[in-house]
């Protein structure tokens, strides 16, 4: 039997749905309307095409958006220099900056100079500690957004194998952590390159109720290896000779999941939403400590 397709944009139209209500009220109770800073470093296609992508869902539903170029040959200082202005202005409530950097400046340290109250993101250690403690405040986006697809299910989750493919700081790790979280109590293993060269993925593919892969390796995880009825989330994002592909080999593994995100439509439209939600919590977050 084919899987059911697991759709970002019927959960990103929600969001949208619930930001624009807490932007309503934001105005009416504080007179604000939420400011997100966006700092592209450099001319990254990719980036560009992503900011543009951030700019026109922003303005749609009512959040300002500053798109701050500046040039790819600028120091690490004067970079560093330019978030601590951003921190501090009380016109910003989010700030974003846009990845990959130029080669030499350190990015952790760009990102973790960013204010915890404005990591709309949920890239700084301080809101990763506090997933940690179970007091989440702003998360990852893609990684929320993976965690948003695994409960539109609306199956009984609590408690399942979650295997997760790839231990990234963005997307891998953080779907960990968020998923330990009590309400979803999931029996956590993690796969890396390390697990693939011993041989093991295909035991903890075939051990998983729910699946994650985020690994930028094409149609890495093998339809026939995944556990029949379980629910598969592909972050993957790949481009293989012009077609966007994922990194679960998606023809085969429908025939087996439960559920499946596909690649593009799954993750990918949800992610702007989480980012545009997660400034109205930066903005609120501000207000409890003027
Ligand atoms: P990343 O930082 O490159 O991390 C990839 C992870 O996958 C690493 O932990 C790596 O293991 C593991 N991995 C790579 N090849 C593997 C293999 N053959 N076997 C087992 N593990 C393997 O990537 P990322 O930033 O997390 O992104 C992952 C994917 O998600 C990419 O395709 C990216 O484009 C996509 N993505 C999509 C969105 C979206 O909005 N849809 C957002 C972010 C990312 P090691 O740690 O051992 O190297």
């Amino acid at each position: 039997m084919s899987a059911k397709l697991l759709m970002g944009k019927p959960i990103a139209d929600k969001i949208n749905e619930q930001i624009k209500k807490d932007l309503a009220e934001l105005k009416e109770k504080h007179g604000i309307v939420p400011s997100l800073a966006s700092v592209l470093v450099g001319d990254d296609p990719a980036s560009k095409s992503y900011s543009g992508r951030q700019k026109k869902n922003a303005g749609a539903i009512g959040i300002e958006y500053e798109l701050h170029e500046i040039s790819g040959g600028t120091s690490e200082g004067k970079l560093l220099d330019f978030i601590m202005e951003l921190n501090q202005d009380r016109s910003v409530n989010g700030i974003i900056v846009q990845m990959p950097l130029p080669k030499g400046i350190d990015e952790h340290k760009v990102q973790s100079t960013i204010v915890m109250e404005k990591d709309v993101e949920g890239i700084t250690p301080t809101n990763m500690g506090l997933i940690v403690y179970d007091r989440p405040r702003l998360c990852p986006c893609t990684a929320l957004s993976a965690v948003k697809i695994i409960e539109s299910v609306g199956a009984d989750i609590y408690g399942k194998n979650l295997t997760i493919v790839g231990r990234s700081a963005i997307v891998g790790k953080p779907v960990a952590l968020l998923m330990l979280q009590r309400k979803y109590s999931s029996t956590v293993t993690i796969c890396h390159t390390g697990t693939a060269k011993v041989g093991t993925l295909p035991e903890h593919v075939g051990n998983a109720d729910i699946l994650v892969v985020a690994a930028g390796s094409p149609e890495l995880v093998k339809g026939e290896w995944i556990k029949e009825g379980s629910i598969v989330i592909d972050v993957g994002f790949n481009v293989v000779n012009g077609k966007t592909v994922g990194d679960v080999e998606f023809e085969v593994a429908k025939e087996k999941a439960g559920y499946i995100s596909p690649v593009p439509g799954g993750v990918g439209p949800l992610t702007v939403a989480i980012l545009l939600q997660n400034t109205v919590e930066a903005t609120k977050w501000q207000l409890e400590n003027p």
